[in-house]
């Protein structure tokens, strides 16, 4: 747990970093030592599935939401048929799917499996039977909510996304490898100088800093084109890089130069790699535009010196427009502001949903002074609860929402991603995250309809996994979801789920629960 991807992005943030740092360097490499979470066995499979007398709700058929019956073989949709009077064929086993919805697997292509929500380093080492419950937990709460398919964005422990991967039901995992900031830039600032170029050792150099990178490291080594092709020979299907000159404490961190972003660009090009930029201001995300980035890592929550203006101010929409016009992927990532309020609602850890995807000792532990240490480094000053949450609906929230919503308006690339867990916060519990997610596109003006292409067919056609995954179709993947209530209709039907398939093998919902009995 480390905030790789931070976004903390509301100048409310107040870090100690000083502290940080020395509970990474104290609990660093106890982790790497304790992680181990052996688990046996793959997604298994059912030859032939018959899911009959279903609503069938594929987002590039949304104009034909017919009951019908879709059936599986080996694992893989073999027959979409939207007619009622289908015959079942011989020896499929039968998923009876009377008044529900069927709807492709989600995907979630911006998460951080690799951090433990609401700890520390130091924290985790202490409690690393409490820890190692959460990592048996974790792709089954991803598919508690119904996501299939995950993109990590920055592999730090290659470890985890082994065992996740090894757990006997889990999500189809992606990664970007390991992520290329800019020297001494965005995140490596959050580490001692000694350990940042081990930690990131796939960052980009910066000849004007040669004293300050050591000298094992070799220019030619972290070139763009050398980056890019480590990340391809890991087996990376993105690249993930930042351009962010910090905030809080941290607020004059060196950043890339549009040199460097060209290079990047043609290097992913060549290797046939998804570019993912972190940019969560005006500026980073011109630069973002500028650079012809694919998808761009986060929602526009600091305006720079138009913060204080009501509406979208005309060159910020100028911006947008050429956004939705190049088709740039834009993921809203809203919770990532929401997560850190969470620690302001004296509500959030009794939401029944929390001991769905967390294992109780954890929830329990969560609600101790010593869980709730992230909430006090971002409320030094001990401001009421009501005022925090207004100060992030008048600023970061409120400009944020405009934004996706002028973004929705202008029917833009929409990729559903939600950066879990985006920081040190309790308020980005996974797959749970994923359904708060939705509900603040909803708040921020997304169509129902947006919302489910956002997390399906755009994801997949973003990250090339369309042949594969993102509609419910003959030929692709059998991950497919249940549930009572239609997406088209509410929001709350992502969280109607009954059954979760898996490369064809049926899972139900409440087995996969942290509270279930299984
Ligand atoms: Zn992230």
């Amino acid at each position: 747990m480390f905030p790789w991807c931070v976004s903390r992005g509301s100048n409310l943030v107040k870090v100690n970093p000083v502290k940080r740092l020395k509970i990474f360097v104290v609990a660093f490499t106890l982790l790497l030592s304790a992680l181990s979470y052996a688990s046996s066995g793959a997604n298994q499979t059912a030859s032939r599935v018959w899911i009959t007398d279903v609503f069938i709700v594929s987002p590039e058929r949304l104009d034909r939401v017919e009951k019908g019956s879709v059936l599986i073989e080996n694992g893989r949709i073999a027959r979409v048929e939207r007619n009622r009077k289908a015959k079942k064929p011989a020896d499929a086993v039968v998923v009876e799917g009377k008044g529900q919805y069927l709807i492709p697997g989600l995907i979630d292509s911006h998460v951080h499996l690799a951090s433990v929500p609401g700890m520390t380093f130091e924290q985790e080492a202490g409690k690393q039977a409490m820890v190692a419950e959460y990592f048996r937990q974790l792709p089954r709460s991803y598919l508690y909510y119904g996501y299939t398919t995950l993109v990590d964005l920055a592999v730090v422990q290659p470890r985890v996304l082994e065992d996740f991967r090894a757990a006997a039901a889990h999500p189809d995992l992606y990664d970007c490898g390991e992520s290329l900031p800019w020297a001494n830039g965005y995140p490596m600032n959050f580490l001692p100088a000694e350990m940042r170029f081990k930690v990131f050792p796939n960052f980009l150099y910066d000849a004007k800093q040669a004293e300050k990178i050591p000298a094992e490291y070799k220019a030619e080594d972290h070139t763009p084109a050398a980056d890019v092709a480590r990340v391809k020979s890991e087996g990376g299907i993105c690249v993930k890089t930042y351009f962010e000159r910090g905030f809080a404490d941290d607020k004059n961190l060196p950043v890339m130069d549009a040199g460097t972003a060209a290079e990047i660009r043609k290097a992913a090009t060549k290797d046939g790699l998804v570019l993912m930029m972190h940019a969560n201001g005006f500026e980073a995300q011109k630069f973002a535009v500028d650079a012809n980035v694919d998808v761009i890592a986060h929602g526009m929550w600091h305006w720079g010196a138009l913060d204080k203006e009501k509406e979208v101010p005309e060159e910020i929409k100028q911006l947008l427009d050429r956004i939705a016009e190049k088709k740039v992927g834009y993921q809203p990532t809203m919770q990532v502001l929401s997560g850190e309020m969470a620690y302001f609602d004296p509500e959030y850890l009794k939401n029944p949903a929390v001991a769905k995807v967390v294992p109780k000792a954890m929830v329990e532990w969560f609600g101790t002074p010593e869980g709730k240490w992230f909430g006090k480094e971002l409320n030094e000053d001990k401001t009421p609860d009501a005022t925090l949450r207004e100060l992030y609906e008048r600023g970061p929230m409120r400009r944020v929402r405009q934004v996706t919503a002028y973004l929705a308006s202008k029917d833009a690339n929409i990729v559903f991603g939600t950066d879990t867990p985006s920081g040190p916060t309790y308020g980005n519990l996974p797959g749970l995250n994923g359904y708060l997610e939705m509900k603040q596109l909803e708040k921020a003006g997304l169509s129902l309809a947006q919302i489910f292409k956002a997390a399906t067919i755009s994801n997949a056609r973003e990250f090339k996994m369309e042949s594969q995954v993102g509609t419910i179709e003959p030929g692709k993947v059998a991950n497919l979801v249940l549930m009572t209530k239609s997406p088209l209709e509410s929001v709350d039907a992502y969280d109607s789920i009954t059954t979760v398939l898996v490369h064809g093998k049926a899972i139900a919902r409440k087995n996969l629960a942290a509270d279930s009995e299984k």
